[in-house]
């Protein structure tokens, strides 16, 4: 609205407030009393070391997704030249961070919904990772079939509320996040089962499938490595104490 740094609200406090950013802001806060989500308002998320640009076509990244990250890059860390996959990759927050963080790594993003993948292209190029993420469009691994057995990691925040779960969620998240990014239209344990089979079947041998998980998912996505034939099947909670993530290894014998 004033174009200004949050060091220019310091040492220009003192000014008025232009009469036409005042409006901008007044709008603004009424459209947030409105429960449009703040990051709509700023176009911006941090997230991991970085800004995102974020708009109405892809879910806003969460906080609770760095620790997809953390314990991402706790995988890979030995590995020289990482092949990552991040499947349903919205703004990019998870692949792009990987991708920042790794500079030998190689990184393919996939993404059903063609306007996000404008916005996590976007993002790709701000943070000058463009030239090592890859990105895919289409409906999970599909899209990077030809990678299968070459792929060091295969990560997701895939959508994981359920319909009747959806209705319940604050107007911020109902009403403005993607809805594709949140309900799965065939259903939670379907779609960990297909995603989970399917990354079991693209990652290397010894390589790892790492999954988001709702607050009752544990089970049936622990499940799903198990069935796809992962070992090594291990939870991680967040800092609210709710499980999270699960990861898995393919075996190497
Ligand atoms: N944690 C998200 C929420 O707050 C859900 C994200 C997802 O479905 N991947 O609604």
């Amino acid at each position: 609205m004033l174009g200004w740094e949050r060091a220019d609200v310091i040492a220009r406090a003192a000014e008025d407030v232009p009469p036409a950013a005042a409006a901008l802001l007044e709008a603004a806060i009424e459209q947030r009393a409105r429960r449009r989500p703040l990051q709509h308002l700023t176009g911006h998320q941090a997230f991991w070391r970085h800004d995102f640009v974020v708009t109405p076509d892809v879910l806003i990244p969460r906080p609770e997704t760095e620790l997809l990250v953390e314990k991402a890059l706790e995988l890979i860390r030995d590995r020289p030249a990482p092949v990552v996959v991040d499947v349903g990759t919205g703004s990019g927050c998870i692949a792009l961070s990987l991708a920042a963080e790794r500079p030998d790594a190689q990184v393919h993003a996939t993404e059903l919904s063609p306007a996000a993948l404008l916005v996590a292209r976007g993002n790709a190029a701000r943070l000058r990772v463009d030239a090592r993420v890859t990105f895919h469009e289409g409906d999970l691994l599909e899209p990077v079939m030809a990678l299968a057995g070459a792929v060091d990691l295969v990560v997701s925040n895939p959508p994981y509320v359920s319909a009747e779960e959806w209705v319940t969620l604050e107007p911020e998240v109902r009403l403005h996040d993607p809805r594709m990014a949140l309900v799965p239209p065939e259903g939670v344990p379907a779609l960990y089962g297909r995603l989970v089979t399917r990354a079991a079947a693209t990652v290397r041998p010894g390589g790892f499938v790492l999954v988001e998980i709702g607050a009752r998912d544990r089970g049936q996505a622990a499940r799903a490595m198990a069935g796809a034939g992962l070992a090594a099947i291990e939870t991680r909670r967040d800092l609210q104490g709710i499980p999270r993530i699960v990861g898995g290894r393919r075996p190497t014998g």
